[in-house]
């Protein structure tokens, strides 16, 4: 299926769009650039490999984690999320690490945020690379098995779908707004972000959910992606407050900042957005009571373009533009994103 134009009205889809017209891409690979969350390559067994690297550089950079053990529990959950978001299981991680001065304990509290979150996913590390340099970057590749006729891609989404997540949101922009607006540590913390793997939610929606993507770039922009994807318009019919995890409707509140801006945020959290056809509505409630979970209806895919919230149209292009169009300055980031989303 070609990649819809729709996509490149948006800067990082411009850039990886060129990405793909500059290297080789197998035949095997199952899907086109930007319609699936990790890389698909057909074994032809009946099994699909799967395969995602992801980088934390520049939220370190931008101060977003104090810590090492966040950051490399963060870069593990980040890669196992795209797994999950094609409904994989995963094999095992590399980990490429780059460690200012050789730092042992920088080394040691990385090395337990990994362990952490490896154990959460049920997954270990296979090997990986380590650097010296003067800064800490952490790399995660990830690589997972899908059954071929049980995978998950961004691709399916009709007029009509209903539209879900696999969990309260907003958790990647309240730790960017407690860093980034220098809020006390009482309000929200690096401590309060604890994001989990959505495998099991992944496994759950093989054969239920007709397009499936993560929010690691956050909710609105993922609702944006699977839209322009699609060719369709997805209005959100969930209240924005209903939809915030405790920390992020605390801080919203405190900060007297609007909810939406906590799902526009350009930081996200890793749970998943998946469209249900309407006719298998009952087949989603069916799999997740089997697993104990309770996914979050968020709105209705329709004919047409755009995201609605609450009856109104957000200018996602700007919303997801504005952090290239400010230079990558964060305070420039908040101040335009509340300016657009109205704060
Ligand atoms: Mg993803």
């Amino acid at each position: 299926m070609p990649v819809n134009d729709a996509i490149h009205a948006i800067h990082e889809n411009q850039v990886l769009s060129r990405w793909a017209a500059l290297l080789p891409r197998p035949p095997a690979q199952v899907g086109a650039v930007h319609q699936t969350d990790a890389e698909l390559v057909d074994l032809g067994d009946g099994r699909l490999l799967a395969l995602t690297v992801d980088a934390l550089i520049e939220e370190v950079a931008a101060g977003l984690f104090q810590d090492p053990f966040t950051a490399g529990r963060t870069a593990v959950i980040a890669s196992v999320s795209d797994l999950s978001a094609v409904g994989a299981d995963p094999i095992g991680l590399l980990l490429c690490v780059t460690l200012p001065g050789d730092d042992a304990a920088v080394q040691e509290a990385v090395a337990r945020g990994v362990r952490e979150a490896c154990e959460a996913a049920g997954t270990f590390v296979l090997g990986g690379d380590t650097n010296d340099g003067p800064q800490l970057e952490i790399s995660v590749t990830a690589a997972g098995m899908v059954p071929a006729d049980g995978y998950h891609s961004r691709m399916g989404m009709a007029a009509g779908d209903r539209v879900y997540a696999s969990g309260p949101l907003g958790a990647g922009a309240a730790l960017a707004a407690s860093a980034l607006l220098h809020t006390p540590a009482e309000l929200y913390s690096e401590t309060d972000y604890r994001p989990m793997p959505r495998l099991a939610e992944g496994r759950a929606l093989r054969g239920v959910a007709s397009a499936t993507m993560d929010t690691s770039d956050g909710l609105l922009a993922t609702i944006d992606q699977l839209a322009r994807l699609n060719g369709v318009a997805v209005d959100v019919e969930a209240d924005p407050a209903s939809l915030l995890e405790p920390g992020a409707a605390r801080l919203a509140g405190a900060l007297g900042l609007p909810p939406v801006a906590f799902l526009a945020a350009h930081h996200g959290e890793f749970e998943l957005v998946f469209s249900i056809r309407p006719d298998r509505v009952e087949a989603l409630e069916a799999a997740a009571a089997a697993i104990g979970w309770t996914p979050l209806f968020l709105g209705t895919a329709r004919e047409g373009a755009g995201v609605r919230v609450g009856g109104r149209e957000l200018d996602l292009v700007r919303i997801r533009n504005l952090l290239h169009d400010v230079g990558g300055d964060p305070q420039a980031y908040v101040a335009g994103l509340l300016g657009i989303v109205g704060g």
